[in-house]
């Protein structure tokens, strides 16, 4: 069989421990023998990120912004223990921050949905993918603990004229607790623009919530720079696509998503969505099952799975021991990333590959050959389900793409 070709390449950023082992095995069994594999590649890796300061992190950023498409593994977020651990010079920070403060990326989140992996709400029949706006709010706030009495005041100083506006806080009687928040207009604009777009390509409503009645001001802010986005840019692409846009307060955004079928793009504020976004891949089923994708305003797509490097299995696998890890997140990646080229490139044999290797990994799945942490949830009755170790598992989905490409 002739090898798939490539045009522009795919930034592709390696990872840690188990996943990194995972990579590995995709790449060699069910990419490469299949596709003349384009990538620039960066090492992720918490070893080399130490050798380079860092600086290979800031490289593929950039890579990352010049070839518009990326596929990341997950990495190691260094703490005290892994300083230890790996020798490290310093605490570096987390490369997903610095992919997203550099990109001015929004997260979207969406669950690979599978027969027999159920979600806990009944009526859930399509994924719902969550959109949250990674910058500001109580993620950058400044707060104080106040010991006495005292009056606390909202000051903003105009650059320009030195003007003064004050709003009362609160008068403190006693001690007690105040924070500053804040966000800003170009960010919000960003996030809502991203979102919209998304929502566009997928071809899904667009559902947006906030606390507007309470937070009038701040929270209206939100509401009122997404509703002028969408009239100004966006109203139309919609009306002709045959979507919808939604706003909601959240409230009623919470008991309407559990109601729904799915099938929908939720957007929500710093805050909600680091909330939401647990309770969905939970209620979805699990953690490995999920897929996140970083999108910038301009136009970048940065493709990984959801969860860590899942180190307790790693460890297991140096010492030798058989272990079953799940790499469904991890192949989406690769297949949103190669599609996403495909598309922009305009290379229709690529396109389908990424179609034949997903429907491949759920038939294997729905055919009742899966993962420990999969077997464990299955509604599937237990002598139909046959647990596979990590590459036993990678092996019968090539088996079923090979069969799916004849
Ligand atoms: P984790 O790697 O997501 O794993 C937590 C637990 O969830 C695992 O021990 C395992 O449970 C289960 N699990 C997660 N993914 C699985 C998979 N693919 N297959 C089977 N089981 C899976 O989170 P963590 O252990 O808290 O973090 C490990 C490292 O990952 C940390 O250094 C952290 O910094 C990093 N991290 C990176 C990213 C990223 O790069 N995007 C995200 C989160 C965390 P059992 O042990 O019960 O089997
Ligand atoms: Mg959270």
């Amino acid at each position: 069989m002739q090898k798939i070709a490539m045009k522009t390449p795919i930034v592709e950023m390696d990872g840690d421990e188990m996943t990194r082992v995972i990579w590995r095995m995709i790449k060699e069994d069910l990419l490469t023998p299949y596709i003349d594999l384009r990538t620039e590649y960066y090492d992720l890796g918490l070893p080399y990120r130490d050798e380079t300061d860092d600086r290979v992190t800031l490289n593929a950023a950039e890579a990352t912004r010049k070839l518009g498409v990326a596929v990341k593994c997950a990495t190691i977020t260094p703490n005290r223990q892994r300083l230890e651990e790996y020798h490290l010079k310093r605490l570096y920070k987390s490369p997903n921050a610095t992919l997203r403060s550099y990109l001015d990326g929004t997260v979207f989140r969406a669950p690979i949905v599978v027969k027999g992996i159920e979600p806990y709400v009944r009526n859930w029949k399509k994924p719902i993918t969550m959109a949250r706006h990674a910058y500001g709010d109580v993620y950058k706030n400044s707060e104080m603990q106040v010991g006495c009495a005292g009056k606390a005041e909202l000051v903003f100083t105009e650059a320009g004229t030195g003007i003064e506006h004050r709003q009362l806080v609160h008068d403190f009687a006693g001690p007690g607790v105040l924070q500053g928040i804040y966000n800003t207009d170009q960010s919000i604009h960003s996030f809502a623009r991203t979102c919209f777009q998304y929502a566009l390509d997928q071809k899904e409503d667009l559902w947006f919530s906030t606390k507007d009645t309470i937070s009038k001001t701040y929270d209206g802010n939100f509401r009122a720079i997404f509703a002028d986005t969408y009239n100004r840019e966006y109203k139309e692409k919609f009306e002709k696509a045959g979507i919808q846009y939604f706003y909601t307060l959240i409230d009623d955004a919470v008991a309407r998503v559990i109601r729904s079928e799915g099938g929908f793009v939720w957007a929500l504020k710093n805050y909600d969505g680091d909330v939401m976004s647990d309770m969905l891949a939970t209620a979805f089923g699990s953690l490995a099952m999920m897929t996140s994708i970083l999108v910038s305003p301009d136009g970048t797509y940065e493709y990984e799975a959801a969860h860590g490097t899942v180190q307790r299995h790693y460890y297991k696998y140096k010492n030798g021991e058989k272990e079953s890890t799940n790499s469904v997140a991890t192949i989406f990646a690769w297949t949103g990333a190669l599609r996403k080229r495909a598309e922009l490139d305009g290379i229709p044999e690529l396109v389908k590959f990424a179609d034949a290797l997903e429907k491949a990994t759920i038939a294997t799945i729905e055919s009742g050959r899966m993962t420990g942490d999969l077997a464990a949830i299955t509604t599937m009755p237990k002598e139909s389900v046959t647990k596979l170790d990590t590459e036993e598992f990678i092996l019968a989905i090539r088996d079923n793409l090979e069969a799916g490409l004849k």
